[in-house]
C-alpha cells in the first residue's frame, strides 16, 4: 500500500469540500471492506482518503425511513438493513438478499453506499435493488442530484459517480401493492463466498395475467444488469409455465458472463436460465399468496 493522508470529518459539508479540493485523488472510506483490499493490491491509490465513520450518527446518511417507499442512509450496514423491523416488515426481499452476503463480520462493517459505489457486479444487494426500481440520491458541493440504479453502472467497477459526489441515501420507491419478489443466489462452494449466479426478481399480476416483471442480474456481466428482454417477454403474458420458460430462455442474450474459478461462461449462461426460471416461479407464487391473503 502506497503512503496516503487519512482524515476523519465529522459533518458532510467538510466530506464535499475535501472531495472537490482533492478529486481523483482522494476516496471517501465507508466499511472499508472493498477499497482496502483495491489499495492492498494497488488498484486504486489515493494519496487521500476521507474517513465517513463519524458520519455514522446522521439522521440523512445513517437511518432507514419509511417515506411512501423507504429511504436508507448511504451509511447503514448490511447488517443493519438484514436486521431491520421495518425493512423486514415492508421489504423482505432486501432483509434476504442482505443475509446472503459474505459472514456477519463483513456485513457489520460493508455499507449500501459503499456496495454500490463499489460496482463488483458479483455482489448481492444491486439485482434486489434494481428490481425494487431504487435510485441514488448523491450530493457534492454543488448540490443534490438522483440517478436510477439502472443507469448507475456504467463498466467493471465503473458508476456515473462523479470524483466529487457522495451517495448519501437510497430510494425505493412504493413496492406495487400484491407484487411478488424474489432473490436467489447459486454458490455451489462455500456458504460465504460470491454468487456464481445471482437472480432477483418482482411480479405483479393481474388475475392471471403478468401485469409488471422486473428481473435483473449479478455475476452475470461486467455490471449487474436489468434483464429487459425477459422483463418484455412477460410483460401482458398469460401466466403460464411455458411463458415463464421461453422468458427465461432470454436470458442469454443479454448476459456476458466471465470465467473464473466459480465456472466457465458457457456453464454460467446454463445456470442463469434455470436460476432465472426459478426466481420468476418464485416471485409469481410470492405474488399468489399476497393475493390470497388481501
Ligand atoms: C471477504 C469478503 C467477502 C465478501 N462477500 C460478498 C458477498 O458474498 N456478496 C456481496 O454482495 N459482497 C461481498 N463482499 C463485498 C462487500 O459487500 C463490499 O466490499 C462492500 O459492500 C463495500 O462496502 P463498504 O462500506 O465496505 O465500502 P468501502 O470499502 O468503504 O468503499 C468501497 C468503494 O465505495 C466508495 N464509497 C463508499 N461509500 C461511498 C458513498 N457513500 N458515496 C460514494 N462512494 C462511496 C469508496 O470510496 C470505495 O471506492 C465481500 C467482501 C469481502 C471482504
Amino acid at each position: 500500500m502506497i503512503a496516503f493522508e487519512y482524515v476523519e470529518p465529522e459533518i458532510l459539508e467538510e466530506v464535499l469540500t475535501l472531495l472537490e479540493q482533492h478529486g481523483e485523488d482522494a476516496k471517501v472510506l465507508a466499511g472499508g471492506t472493498g477499497l482496502v483490499n483495491l489499495m492492498k493490491q494497488r488498484l486504486v491509490q489515493p494519496a487521500y482518503l476521507i474517513g465517513l465513520r463519524q458520519l455514522a450518527r446522521s439522521p440523512e446518511l445513517a437511518e432507514i425511513r419509511p417515506n411512501g417507499g423507504l429511504t436508507i442512509g448511504a451509511l447503514c450496514s448490511h447488517r443493519a438493513i438484514e436486521t431491520s423491523a421495518l425493512i423486514q416488515h415492508r421489504l423482505p426481499l432486501l432483509a434476504t438478499t442482505f443475509q446472503h452476503v459474505a459472514s456477519v463480520r463483513i456485513r457489520t462493517a460493508a455499507t449500501i453506499g459503499g456496495s454500490l459505489a463499489h460496482a463488483d457486479p458479483n455482489q448481492d444487494p444491486p439485482p434486489a435493488l434494481l428490481v425494487l426500481d431504487a435510485r441514488l440520491r448523491v450530493q457534492s458541493r454543488h448540490g443534490e442530484r438522483e440517478i436510477e440504479l439502472s443507469d448507475f453502472f456504467v463498466d467493471y467497477y465503473e458508476t456515473a459517480l462523479e470524483p466529487e459526489e457522495l451517495i448519501t441515501t437510497i430510494i425505493i420507491p412504493p413496492h406495487p401493492v400484491g407484487a411478488g419478489t424474489s432473490f436467489l443466489k447459486f454458490l455451489p462452494q462455500t456458504h460465504d463466498d460470491y454468487a456464481t449466479i445471482a437472480v432477483a426478481a418482482r411480479i405483479s399480476l393481474d388475475g392471471d395475467t403478468i401485469a409488471q416483471a422486473r428481473v435483473a442480474l449479478g455475476a452475470a456481466a461486467a455490471t449487474p444488469l436489468r434483464a429487459r428482454a425477459v422483463e418484455t417477454a412477460l410483460h401482458g403474458q398469460p401466466l403460464t409455465p411455458q411463458v415463464i420458460r421461453d422468458a427465461a430462455a432470454l436470458v442469454t442474450e443479454e448476459i456476458d458472463p466471465l470465467a473464473d474459478f466459480r465456472g466457465s461462461a458457457e456453464y454460467k449462461r446454463d445456470m442463469a436460465v434455470v436460476f432465472t426460471q426459478r426466481a420468476i416461479e418464485r416471485a409469481v407464487t410470492r405474488a399468489q399468496e399476497a393475493r390470497g391473503s388481501v
